[in-house]
């Protein structure tokens, strides 16, 4: 059978958070767009609600609620779980740091610039934005792989398009496009089957992965003041973390994610055991599941000519917290930038789409680079070496703000001396953080030399220098 024919300027591969954004942004531009999906509209996004960077929605458009009372109220807030709007009513206070081995709790808490955001309303929203804006947005159009010349060093690479197939009528579908982005989240398919161009092509690996899981449940409002239910994380729990977050006065999300490697313990697990130390936890489950999540750093290159990712596909995720969503609706919004200027300029190049590379890495990229180079080497500390550091207020509430918001701050002068003198007893475990620190910050240097301009000699110079900063984590 001949496969149907059609043609865009931008094809986009994924409906998720990255690519309904960019579609919507490119298609309010006047640009011809489709985004081609898998799922149905209905099983977009997940079946609860995430923590999303409060500055990323805003940038994206979304009126961040007001507070009252230490709660979100008005408008785009739910009233009760299943509603059609977007934010949680969840209490805005410090998030609590617990030790690993919950034997207490940093002195200060950390200072959560995140919202916590219904993935399915979002998806949903997101996606109806992208089709009223103008972009043709196909459900159950599975897309197989690209057209092209996909083979060689970063600059051979020329892509020309789409393979997709309709999952309702078995049609083939051949879209030729100026450019195609790959926003299939973390499995990337598009990006990684550019074989030979090392500097795109990089697969996400265990130890770029975690897995993580998450009940939401009713509470009995009768018992809840007997119980623990304070908003707050468990980080550096079995190399991940665990929480509790309120949402209503009456439901709660429990949840939490570890490393993704063999032997890894099953986050459900010390989820149950959570539930069972709070009675006032009921049976009854509104939403939840759960899934792999992205803590991997992004490949060296997001573009080639007229190619580009996004979103989980680019890396664009805080390795810290697998907080991902903030880094694709950013991502987004860089790329489209970038692409409606080389749309006008007449092609997407590689030396066109090159300042989204640059954009990202010098802004974002260079704080999610910095942070999984931290995040790797830290991860490894037992929970006794991370409870020790958080009793002696090391790893304090206001060194984990930056950490867990995604922003790479290494220490200043007096908390350095601080650092020294408290932990004076552990001078191994302090010549790692140490190494984690100095790593990062060159890392953080690096990435903020990101060349601006695509030029073959100087990239490869950058990329020899990134690939020998993370050889160096031990
Ligand atoms: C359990 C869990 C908890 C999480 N918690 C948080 C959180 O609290 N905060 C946060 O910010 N992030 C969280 N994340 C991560 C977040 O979901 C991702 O970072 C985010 O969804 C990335 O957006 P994206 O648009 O890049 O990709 P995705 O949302 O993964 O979207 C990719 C889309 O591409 C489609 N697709 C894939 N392959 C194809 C194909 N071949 N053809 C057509 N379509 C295809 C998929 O169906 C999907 O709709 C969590 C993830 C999980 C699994």
């Amino acid at each position: 059978m001949n496969a149907e024919k059609a043609n865009y300027q931008v094809a986009i591969a994924g409906a998720g958070p990255g690519g309904a954004l960019l579609a919507r942004e490119l298609a309010a531009a006047g640009i011809s767009v489709a985004v081609y999906e898998s799922k149905t509209e209905n099983a977009l996004g997940h079946n609860w609600s995430d923590a999303v960077e409060k500055s990323a929605l805003a940038a994206a458009g979304f009126a961040i609620p007001d507070v009252d009372n230490g709660r979100y109220k008005g408008h785009l807030v739910k009233t009760h779980e299943a509603d059609d709007n977007l934010f949680e009513p969840h209490r805005i206070v410090p998030l609590q740091i617990r030790y690993p081995d919950l034997s207490g709790a940093t002195k200060s808490g950390v200072d959560f610039k995140y919202i916590t955001t219904d993935r399915k309303v979002l998806g949903r929203r997101l996606a109806e934005y992208a089709s009223q804006a103008g972009a043709k947005v196909f459900y159950q159009h599975r897309v197989d792989n690209l057209i092209g010349d996909t083979e060689g060093p970063l600059e051979n690479i020329r892509v020309k398009g789409l393979c997709v197939k309709s999952k309702k009528s078995g049609a083939s579908i051949e879209v030729s496009a100026d450019l195609v982005v790959d926003a299939t989240g973390y499995l990337s398919l598009l990006r990684t089957s550019l074989a030979g161009a090392s500097a795109i092509n990089r697969k996400f690996s265990d130890g770029d992965l975690a897995y993580a899981c998450r009940t939401v449940r009713r509470l009995d409002k009768n018992r809840v003041t007997q119980d623990d239910l304070t908003d707050h994380y468990r980080y550096g729990a079995f190399k991940g973390y665990f929480w509790t977050h309120l949402h209503h006065e009456d439901t709660i999300d429990i949840g939490g994610g570890v490393r993704e490697e063999p032997g890894r313990i099953d986050p459900m697990g010390v989820i149950k055991e959570m539930i069972a130390e709070r009675p006032s936890v009921t049976d009854e489950q509104l939403r939840g599941g759960g899934g792999i999540v992205l803590v991997g750093k992004s490949p060296w290159s997001l573009v080639a000519n007229g190619f580009a990712a996004v979103g989980d596909a680019a890396g664009q995720v805080i390795p810290t917290t697998g907080c991902g969503v903030g880094g694709a609706l950013t991502g987004a919004m860089f790329a489209a930038e970038v692409i409606k200027t080389a749309m006008a300029s007449g092609a997407c190049t590689l030396q066109a789409l090159w300042p989204y590379n640059h954009s990202w890495f010098i802004n974002r990229g260079c704080h999610f680079a910095a942070l999984s180079a931290l995040k790797e080497i830290l991860q490894d500390l037992t929970h006794e070496e991370i409870t020790f550091l958080m009793k002696k207020d090391i790893m304090s509430g206001k060194m984990l703000t930056p950490t867990i918001n995604g922003v790479f701050e290494p220490p200043d002068s007096l908390t350095m001396a601080k650092t020294l003198t408290n932990g004076i007893s552990r001078p191994m475990l302090l010549m790692k953080l140490n190494k984690a620190t100095m790593l990062g910050k060159k890392i953080f240097k690096h990435y903020q030399n990101y060349p601006e301009y695509w030029d073959a000699g100087s990239f490869s110079q950058w990329m020899a220098r990134a690939e020998r900063l993370f050889a160096d984590i031990p």
